[in-house]
């Protein structure tokens, strides 16, 4: 099955609550013929609008194929959270990695945080960015580990942005009882993720990227000068970045067996009006919290609640896709009972086993990123810079973070879903329990 396709019209946007505040770019042009080119990006997603937006302001001539539209993927429908540190606690960073090691990823990772505020401020992309994200814990028995978490990051990582709450703080910023506690992140921070990516291709291409759309990459050739091949052309270029994430299937095999794709749903309410939407979300902040499969809102321009969580196991979304988001959010906010769901949407996240990223060289001049396991918002820009910087000569990031190489999925490409389903299936019933 085609995830590019199984789940959306071809060459036209979901209808995400994102997409309907959002004017869309006018439509870039299939690639026709051959054409030349230093560097050929494949996906504009986050990851490949950043790579070719640092590698074209560093003077490469850049060359973007995207199968559908750019930000089609899950950069235009994502929770829009910026989270603080990598995917994996710094804890199970020094025991996996070690102490120095495990400092560098937390560098890269402040990076990547850092590297999203620039983007915004240079190339004046407005998204509505807000700071803050709250971390709410389910489990009493967890909350002594997260506070000790915060504490950690306070006193060994220098980061005092973060701080404890407990269960009246947290009932207090999130109108719901829902969290015996958990964390008030003020470093981190949440935007609106397809204005974002829009505002990327726009500067992209004000730096002169060439971007096609609906070109899907059909083959490759590799080699000293690689051949990237659509339907109706074909790119000759010296390095070649695949930024495809969940959709890259079997167009590298060699990242297939490492990152697998995963679907998950978010839903809009209606607008609430401003008193309502602040006695969920006082303070503007996203919120994410410990369910294995993470509940994470946060309040719209609009004051609306935009309400991410809840599984499928099948590539294809499920028909009631709003049931899936809306029941664990009537778990945390009971009283949104009556409220009617106005956009209900699916996206296409890739994860890995250690979910970890996997920055991974596939030749010479051929790099992949992907798998950012839901935490990719700030990761994915990063990686295009690392992947510029790459190219360019200096391999140092790229190689802090290749080596946390994920390892396959047992059962490698052909069976990685079915246990993945059962292992999903194990630990959302740990959930409910
Ligand atoms: C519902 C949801 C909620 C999420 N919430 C968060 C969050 O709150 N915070 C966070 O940090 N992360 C979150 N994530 C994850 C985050 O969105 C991703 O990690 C990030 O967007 C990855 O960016 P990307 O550019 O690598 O991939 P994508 O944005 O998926 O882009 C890949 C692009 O490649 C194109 N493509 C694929 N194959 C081909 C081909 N053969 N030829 C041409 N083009 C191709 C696709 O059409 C697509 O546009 C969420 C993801 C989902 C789905």
């Amino acid at each position: 099955m085609d995830l590019l396709f199984a789940n959306d019209e071809r060459g036209e946007y979901p209808a995400s609550y994102w997409a309907s505040v959002v004017e869309t770019l006018p439509e870039f042009p299939p690639l026709k013929g051959e054409i030349k080119a230093d560097v050929c990006v494949i996906g504009a997603g986050y990851t490949g609008l950043s790579t070719a937006l640092h590698l074209a302001e560093a003077g490469y001539d850049v060359v973007l194929l995207e199968a559908q539209r750019v930000g089609f993927g899950a950069s235009g429908r994502n929770g829009g959270q910026v989270g603080t540190g990598q995917r994996l606690e710094q804890d199970a960073l020094e025991a996996m990695a070690g102490q120095g090691p495990a400092r560098a990823l937390w560098d890269i990772a402040e990076q990547s945080k850092a590297c999203v505020r620039r983007l915004l401020t240079k190339h004046n992309i407005d998204c509505d960015w807000r700071d803050g994200i709250i971390h709410g814990e389910l489990r009493q028995r967890n909350l002594y580990h997260g506070h000790a978490y915060a504490q950690k990051l306070n006193k060994e990582y220098a980061y005092d942005l973060i701080q404890p709450l407990d269960a009246e703080q947290i009932c207090a910023e999130l109108g719901t009882n829902a969290y015996c506690g958990g964390t008030k992140d003020m470093g981190a921070g949440h935007l609106n993720p397809f204005k974002y990516v829009l505002g990327l291709a726009q500067a992209a291409q004000k730096a002169g990227v060439q971007i096609f759309e609906t070109s899907k990459v059909v083959d490759h050739l590799d080699g000293k000068i690689a051949k990237t091949i659509t339907a109706k052309g074909q790119v000759i270029s010296d390095f070649v970045v695949w930024a495809g994430n969940g959709y890259i299937s079997k167009y590298q095999l060699a990242v297939e067996s490492r990152v697998m794709p995963i679907n998950n749903f978010i839903v809009a309410t209606e607008p609430l009006g401003e008193a309502a939407a602040k006695a969920l979300i006082k303070n503007d902040v996203a919120v994410a919290d410990s369910k294995f499969v993470v509940n994470y809102f946060k309040r719209s321009a609009d004051h609306r609640l935009i309400f991410g969580g809840g599984e499928s196991y099948g590539y294809k979304f499920p028909k009631d896709i709003a049931a899936k988001a809306r029941n664990p959010m009537l778990k945390i906010y009971p009283q949104l009972n009556n409220v009617k769901i106005d956009f209900a949407w699916g996206g296409t996240l890739a994860i890995t086993v250690n979910r970890m990223p996997n920055f991974q060289r596939l030749g010479a001049n051929v790099y992949s990123m992907s798998g950012y396991s839901g935490h990719g918002v700030a990761m994915a820009s990063l990686a295009g810079e690392i992947i510029a910087e790459t190219i360019q000569g200096t391999a140092e990031r790229f190689d802090v973070m290749a080596s946390m190489k994920p390892p396959r999925f047992p059962g490698g490409a052909l069976l990685r879903w079915p246990i993945l389903v059962l292992a999903m299936t194990w630990f959302s019933l740990r959930d409910r329990l």
